[in-house]
């Protein structure tokens, strides 16, 4: 279980402080799937921030399975975060000059370069429907195709939470869909938990718990 506790993160812009979370108490329990929603500025990506390790808040705590890890060293952080967390972005962020093998794998070979990785991304790259494609760079795969290289890399650490920062926010409403029915199906797969953000109400439907911010806080479902 991830657990945040009365987490702030504060930006100081000159003279005026931005709340962008606000005190925060949540916990993230494994093999779920939860929709993180809110309107654009609610804080929804800085939280992801803030649970996936990639940033320290300014007051709070975060504990990944018992053990308080706001305030380790970043190595230790880094570790945890490639062990426990894989994370997609809407951008798909993947690495234009390796193969979609490649980029699955490097994570993989960080964490421990003697396992098995490359059979675990080929495994993956088949899961996700992409089994044929492993040799072709980003460029020569559609914006879908390419998330689902990115939810495949998410998973090569066998994770135990997936963090999906408005995953389908760059996609036709086919793509997009189909980046849902995936991520579910590693959910029912796999049992990994997927916390995703969306500011898009229909796509509650994916969850089974909902998550919903305004200006930093959590808030009662406004729709
Ligand atoms: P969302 O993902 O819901 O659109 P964000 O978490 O990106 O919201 O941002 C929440 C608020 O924090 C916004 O007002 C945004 O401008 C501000 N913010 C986010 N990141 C930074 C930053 N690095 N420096 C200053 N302000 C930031
Ligand atoms: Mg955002």
């Amino acid at each position: 279980m991830i657990k945040v506790n009365s987490l702030k993160k504060y930006y100081k812009m000159g003279e005026v402080t931005v709340k962008a979370i606000d005190g925060i108490d949540l916990e993230i329990e494994e093999n779920k799937v939860i929709s993180l929603m809110g309107k654009s500025g609610s804080g929804k990506s800085t939280l992801l921030h803030q649970i996936g390790l990639l940033d320290r808040p300014t007051s709070g705590k975060v504990i990944i399975d018992g053990v308080d890890v706001t305030h380790e060293k970043d190595t230790k952080r880094s570790k945890k975060r490639l062990e426990l967390i894989g994370y997609v972005f809407q951008e798909y962020a993947l690495l234009p000059e390796l193969t979609a093998l490649e980029n699955v794998y490097l994570p993989g070979m960080m964490l421990d370069p003697k396992s098995d990785y490359k059979n675990r991304a080929i495994r993956l790259l088949e899961q996700v429907g992409l089994g044929k494609r492993y040799k072709h760079l980003p460029k020569e795969l559609s914006g879908g195709e390419q998330q689902r290289v990115a939810i495949a890399r998410a998973l090569i650490n066998e994770p135990n939470y997936v963090l999906a920062d408005e995953p389908t926010a760059n996609l036709d409403s086919i793509s997009s869909e189909n980046i849902m029915e995936t991520l579910l199906k590693m959910n029912k797969e796999i049992g990994v938990t997927i916390l995703f953000v969306s500011h898009d109400p229909d796509d509650k439907k994916y969850a089974t718990q909902h998550i919903y911010l305004k200006d930093g806080k959590l808030v009662e479902p406004y729709f």
